[in-house]
């Protein structure tokens, strides 16, 4: 047989890593620990990780924490257990702070090159010397007197920077990129030669990048204390100086990010070129950056703001009353310029918000979920506690592809590939969601059959288990209806239909109702070959104390948080988006009968037998099983001992829902 294709080495991919073929790879995944991964991020896993190991290479877990005020502990873990869950092993678990001693060398290294200066201008001077118009056009652009102050005298400033001489937004460290470069310096003159017109040509497209607008490189934080060094530092280096300093002392090759970084790969380069890191288009030295496209899931909202405000709530209708320091204008312009894709508007978190309005003056909103966990979300720790299986998403990313577009998918596509891959890889059992007793009347009061049913008819290997068959069962309660119709076929008064795993039929008697709630809550049948055959096959659960059956249970059914099917597009700003939210986004069904074949099901899990899960991180979520003809069910962590919680994972079908 052919070998299996491996889609680390096609396409897009194939060609990153035609274009530097080195013997060891090296690629890094590198979060910001500041909020939960969501299902983008298992593309951006998939990809570094997948593309380093299918080359023999290595990838490291690095955590770009050089934002003090947004990293809290919980991040670090969970992302650390995200990587794990989905089946990969960091080589190294980095953090950009652990080089805060080596990037403050390497400033004053820049400084000394003629490379930097520390700049004292405002937000608004700094927009002004950008060239930025009241249209958010771009005119002429020109340096700021601080550009081209003396060497001696932007190291003294910029160690003043370091020991506290100056507050939040009184002075930056930046780049000397290509502010200062003037239209002259490319202008086309026919006189040129080949080569000096591509040099021309280059310096040109450097000039007319924002990215390359002389960025920021170090600043003072409004908040000075870090999760990892402490109050060791009042000034933290920026991303665009961080990150390709970061890859180069991690010995990257290929550092591999999404399509919104596009244009900040010549600040990467420069950063690099400028302090002798790396080689231009050399194998040899130095990280390659390439961007390959997110992973756009339409139909949730995956924004960590827009999440906050789910789980936390919020105060909404006050404008922000927060003052922009030069750093961050700074880095906002780039953000917007490059970033744009990102689809986060400038909002503050729920409890920046909640600060900033006056008492009593904004609208309050509540939560509309419970957790960052909640399974309704498409956080990775949503997805894993509702019991999507880590390679259902593995496959799921690959199976879009990995190109320099963005892939662009719905949560129905996505529940549709989940489905597909529990097909053949789960067991299945018999679960009733909402039972109704039925009592074989013609049956002795112990009578009791044991029935060998397999957990999977087309599936050998799964094995069969014992379920007991007795006088007491119970059905469901969409199986049955009061009034028989002829395009119904399955139980109804004087009506026969079908048991699963077992050979004769029942028929419907009789049946009561509840006089308070008048529900139907018994129905009396009769079980024989003597019965007349019914036209389908319902489900059942038998009540049997020597089985322990039926096993209790609470399930959760779990439905699009909001009626909008964009949700994206709701008025987020404003709090509109909480009216929009759906009814029925959560079902309970509190009184769930399952057969006794849970129990083997639980003790054996993890379903599917994953790589991943099979090296240990087996929890509740990997007990997944098809509730025949009901749903696909996974076990929740709420559950204790003596009380089983179900969620349902996805539905047999698309939108049957139940
Ligand atoms: P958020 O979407 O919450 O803003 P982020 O971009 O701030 O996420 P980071 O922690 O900076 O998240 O991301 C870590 C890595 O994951 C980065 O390389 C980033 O490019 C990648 N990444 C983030 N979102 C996606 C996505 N939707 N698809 C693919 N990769 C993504
Ligand atoms: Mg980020
Ligand atoms: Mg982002």
């Amino acid at each position: 047989p052919a070998a299996p294709i491996d889609p680390f080495r096609q396409g897009w991919l194939k060609g990153v890593f035609d274009e530097k073929p080195v013997k060891e790879v090296h690629t890094r995944f590198p979060p910001e620990p500041n909020g939960y991964l969501h299902i983008g991020h298992a593309k951006a896993i998939t990809v570094n990780f997948g593309f380093a190991k299918s080359h023999g290479g290595v990838c490291n877990l690095r955590f770009d924490d050089t934002n003090p005020s947004k990293e809290e502990e919980i991040y670090f873990t969970a992302i650390k257990d995200m990587v794990q869950w989905l089946g990969f092993e960091p080589h190294k678990i980095t953090h950009s702070s652990d080089e805060f001693d080596k990037l403050y060398e390497l400033a004053e290294e820049l400084i000394k090159r003629g490379k930097a200066y520390v700049c004292h201008c405002s937000s608004d001077e700094v927009k002004k010397g950008r060239g930025k118009l009241a249209n958010g056009e771009h005119g002429p652009r020109s340096a700021c007197a601080h550009w081209s102050r003396p060497v001696d005298e932007t190291l003294e400033e910029f160690r003043k920077m370091r020991d506290g001489g100056y507050k939040p937004g009184e002075a930056v460290l930046r780049m000397k990129q290509h502010l200062a470069t003037k239209p002259e310096e490319y202008e086309e003159d026919e006189r040129d030669s080949a080569e000096v017109k591509k040099g021309k040509d280059k310096l040109k497209a450097l000039a007319n990048n924002p990215a390359m607008w002389d960025a920021a490189a170090y600043r003072v934080t409004k908040n000075r204390h870090h999760h990892r060094t402490g109050d060791k530092w009042r000034i933290y280096p920026t991303y665009e100086f961080t990150h390709c300093i970061c890859d180069a002392l991690e010995d990257i090759s290929h550092s591999l990010c999404t399509v919104e970084f596009e244009t900040l790969r010549p600040a990467y380069n420069w950063l690099l070129d400028a302090l002798d890191m790396k080689i231009e288009g050399s194998d040899e030295k130095g990280p390659m950056q390439r961007e390959y496209g997110r992973l756009n899931v339409e139909g949730t909202i995956l924004s960590k703001r827009r999440i906050a405000m789910l789980v936390e709530g919020c105060t909404v209708g006050e404008a922000s009353t927060a003052s922009k320091c030069t750093a961050d204008g700074l880095a906002d312009e780039v953000d917007e310029l490059a970033l744009a894709e990102d689809g986060e508007e400038e909002l503050e978190t729920p409890a920046e918000a909640a600060k900033a309005a006056p008492n009593g003056t904004g609208r309050k909103i509540p939560p509309a979920v419970m957790s960052w966990d909640d399974p309704r979300l498409f956080t990775l720790v949503a997805l894993r506690r509702r019991g999507v299986p880590p390679g259902a998403l593995k496959k799921f990313v690959l199976d879009l592809g990995v190109t320099k577009a963005n892939a662009n998918t719905a949560t129905h596509t996505l529940d549709a590939n989940i489905r597909t891959y529990l097909e053949r890889t789960v067991p299945r059992l018999m679960l009733v969601l909402d039972p109704i007793k039925v009592t074989l009347t013609n049956l002795p009061d112990d009578y009791l059959e044991e029935r060998e049913v397999p957990f999977d008819g087309k599936d050998k290997e799964k094995g069969t288990h014992k379920v007991p068959f007795t006088k007491t069962l119970y059905i469901d309660r969409d199986d049955f209806r009061e009034e028989d119709d002829p395009d119904f076929f399955r139980l109804a008064p004087g009506k026969s239909v079908g048991l699963l795993n077992v050979e004769y039929p029942i028929r419907c008697t009789s049946f009561s109702k509840d006089p308070d709630t008048g529900k139907v809550n018994a129905i009396v049948a009769e079980y024989g070959k003597d019965v007349p055959a019914g036209k389908a096959r319902i489900h059942w659960v038998a009540s049997s104390a020597a089985h322990k059956s039926p096993v209790k249970a609470e399930a959760r059914i779990f439905n699009p948080l909001f009626k909008n099917p964009a949700p994206n597009s709701l008025d987020w700003k404003n709090g509109g988006y909480y009216d929009d939210l759906n009814p029925d986004s959560l079902v309970t069904y509190p009184d769930v009968m399952m057969e006794c074949g849970f129990e083997h099901v639980r003790q054996n899990a993890p379903w599917p037998k994953e790589e991943g899960e099979a090296k240990g991180v087996v929890d509740n979520s990997s007990v997944r099983f098809q509730g025949l003809r009901t749903a696909f069910f996974a076990l929740d962590k709420d559950s204790k001992e003596g009380k089983v919680v179900l969620n349902r994972i996805v539905s047999l079908k698309e939108d049957t829902g139940k």
